[in-house]
């Protein structure tokens, strides 16, 4: 099966992101999100992102995805996508109620897609017909610029569903790495925990975030510091994946440094708001 219409649910960082490369790719993307605000900001980014790209010699200059593009507040306008990402808040209450729409909305052999950092793509799974259907497809964040997609297979996903996927991936220019449905999968069941230990490395007193991130680049070759990392993803995203992993793994390395949830209740965000570990020019 060859995807050429996709939906994607959410129009924060990551479903941004997703558009912008399957618009590149001359896939039709139809973005949804809560409020026009939202859907609007996320147009001005793919532009001014892909005016970038094009200035580094990253993109031709004849592609023009922007066409490929429409956005509305309306989820009953992916009923006719072949493939719908979902990209919206890491909480499952909300993914539910994404899921449990689409199952009506879309048709019933629609691939439906999850970009979940850390939730069960088998619980998320259960919530539809035809469960063989349903995937994790967890892109990597800035998406544009990233090259992986952690592709997860729930318990019953059904190998065709993988292999749509796959060269659908293909064509993004990504490389998809297929892996089974484990809390957070393999990327945030490593990274997690490090980002966890930076924090209370700073919480401690023992070093700055500065100094934090200058060892583990210069001392470790990390190409970017893991709190800036953390404030690139998002602190709330961290802080629902650890407390994810912290549940259901049930071992006491996953548990969230209280500085982590204190700057979360703070909505010190990371880059999306201004200020998590650095100030952001908005
Ligand atoms: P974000 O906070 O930037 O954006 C979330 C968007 O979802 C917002 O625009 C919000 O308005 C929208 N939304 C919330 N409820 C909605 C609903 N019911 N219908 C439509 N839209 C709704 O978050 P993000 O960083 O883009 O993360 C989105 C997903 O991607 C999460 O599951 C996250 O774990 C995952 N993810 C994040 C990263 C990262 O680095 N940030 C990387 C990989 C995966």
């Amino acid at each position: 099966m060859m995807i050429k219409r996709v939906g994607v649910i959410g129009a924060g960082q990551m479903g941004q992101g997703i558009t912008q490369v399957l618009a590149c790719a001359d896939i039709a993307v139809t973005l949804v999100d809560l409020s026009q605000d939202q859907l609007d900001t996320a147009l001005a980014t793919t532009e001014a992102s892909i005016a970038k790209l094009k200035e580094r010699g990253k993109l031709a200059a004849e592609v023009n995805p922007l066409p490929n593009i429409s956005v509305t507040t309306e989820m009953g306008q992916v009923a006719d996508c072949e493939l719908v990402i979902e990209a919206v808040t890491e909480d499952e209450m909300t993914k539910r109620r994404i899921f449990s729409s689409l199952n009506e909305i879309c048709s019933s052999d629609a691939i439906l897609a999850s970009n979940t950092s850390s939730i069960s793509i088998g619980r998320l799974a259960a919530i539809i017909d035809h469960p063989e259907r349903m995937i994790g497809v967890h892109f990597m964040n800035p998406v544009p610029l990233m090259p992986l997609i952690e592709v997860i297979e729930a318990k019953a996903t059904a190998q065709k569903t993988v292999a749509a996927v796959t060269e659908l991936s293909e064509r993004l220019g990504k490389t998809a790495v297929v892996v089974k449905d484990r809390p957070a999968f393999v990327l945030n069941r490593i990274l997690l925990p490090t980002i966890n230990e930076a924090i209370r490395v700073v919480e401690e007193g023992t070093a700055t975030a500065e100094q934090v991130d200058q060892i583990m680049t210069l001392g470790a070759g990390f190409p970017m510091g893991p709190l800036a990392l953390a404030d690139m993803i998002g602190l709330d995203t961290c802080l629902s994946i650890l407390d994810l992993m912290f549940v259901e793994l049930k071992d006491p390395r996953y548990l969230p440094a209280p500085m982590l949830r204190e700057m979360v209740i703070d909505q010190q965000l990371g880059r999306k708001s201004g200020v998590g570990f650095y100030r952001y020019d908005q």
